[in-house]
């Protein structure tokens, strides 16, 4: 069962939920969810809602979700964590046999620089992009054969016009991985590697390594690269709160609005520290809910139907 909040209009992430669950056959059962009434807006119990609480931001960097076939419909999709912080937020679903018009005119936009954020083990080095790609003064979308700044470098003092546009694969690691490598119109993009060396993976859900970040932390790391700190700043924020919230909802515990998380969240919103708290990798706080919550809904399966429209 749903309630509409009035907090909240759809964003990418939340279309591309709804679309999916119109062609939805049979319910989606969500992996520890709950029989308590869910918000639309930020899919928590409405006991917990969150939709007060978010804000969002333009930024210089957009970013293109793709989403594996029943992603948009699980309630630990931190893509939607992202298209709540990130106006430029834009969503699609990927299939193996065809592909969307509306993404491909996406990537053709002379606005947008995009490039896909993968491992880039096993990549052309030609297509290699490193974090260093994006320091200042580089041209981050000039050819970087070695990975880092190299031929990039000196190629104007001044950023590019162009917009980077982060593509994202969410998904499981091998749903991921596929369609990297089943998606013939990103060939042509050059692949930026996140700093944690090829171990770092996307976590999701379930962390099998302190290394794997989950999506909306890769989102978060892009987008300080980018120069778009703030936003990377409230994007980790965000996660924590909304972490801690689904945590306590599961275990049927009051949300506290007084915790570290909120207050983090509070001074961002109001303007305050926006210093990165990253590398992602040492923001333990956020990691040890974050893992904490979903380890938690790993171990004690609980089935249920969540966010159905009346009808399906
Ligand atoms: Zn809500």
């Amino acid at each position: 069962m749903t309630m509409n909040c009035p907090d909240s209009a759809p964003h990418a992430v939340a279309r591309l939920r709804a679309a999916r669950l119109e062609r939805s056959a049979k319910p989606f059962l969500a992996r520890g969810g709950s029989r308590r009434v869910h918000c639309t807006g930020c899919r928590l119990a409405v006991s917990h809602c969150s939709c007060a609480l978010r804000i969002r931001l333009a930024t210089r960097a957009g970013v293109c979700l793709l989403m594996h076939d029943s992603e948009p419909l699980k309630p630990s999709n931190t893509g939607w964590l992202i298209a709540d912080v990130v106006a430029d937020t834009f969503a699609f679903g990927w299939a193996r046999t065809s592909v969307d018009p509306a993404l491909l005119a996406l990537l053709q936009d002379p606005q947008w620089r995009p490039c896909v954020v993968f491992p880039t083990e096993g990549v052309a080095p030609a297509r290699v992009l490193g974090e260093a790609a994006f320091a200042p003064g580089c041209d981050w979308a000039a050819p970087h054969p070695a990975g880092d700044c190299g031929a990039g470098a000196g190629a104007g003092a001044q950023a590019p016009a162009a917009r980077p546009l982060f593509i994202l694969l969410d998904g499981t690691w091998a749903e991921a991985r596929k369609m990297f490598h089943r998606s013939p119109y990103l060939e042509r993009f050059p692949v930026l590697g996140l700093q944690g060396g090829e171990a770092t993976r996307y976590r999701l859900r379930h962390a099998s390594q302190d290394d794997q970040w989950c999506t909306s932390e890769v989102a978060a790391r892009c987008l300080q690269l980018a120069g778009d700190a703030r936003a990377g700043a409230l994007l980790q924020a965000w996660l924590a709160v909304y972490a801690e919230r689904y945590d306590q909802a599961r275990q049927q515990r009051p949300a506290q609005p007084d915790s570290r998380a909120h207050q983090r969240l509070a001074a961002l919103r109001t303007g305050g520290d926006a210093r990165p708290q990253l590398p992602v990798a040492d923001a333990g706080a956020v990691r040890a809910v974050a893992a904490a919550s979903y380890r938690a809904s790993a171990a004690a399966p609980m089935p249920d139907r969540v966010a159905l429209p009346a009808g399906v």
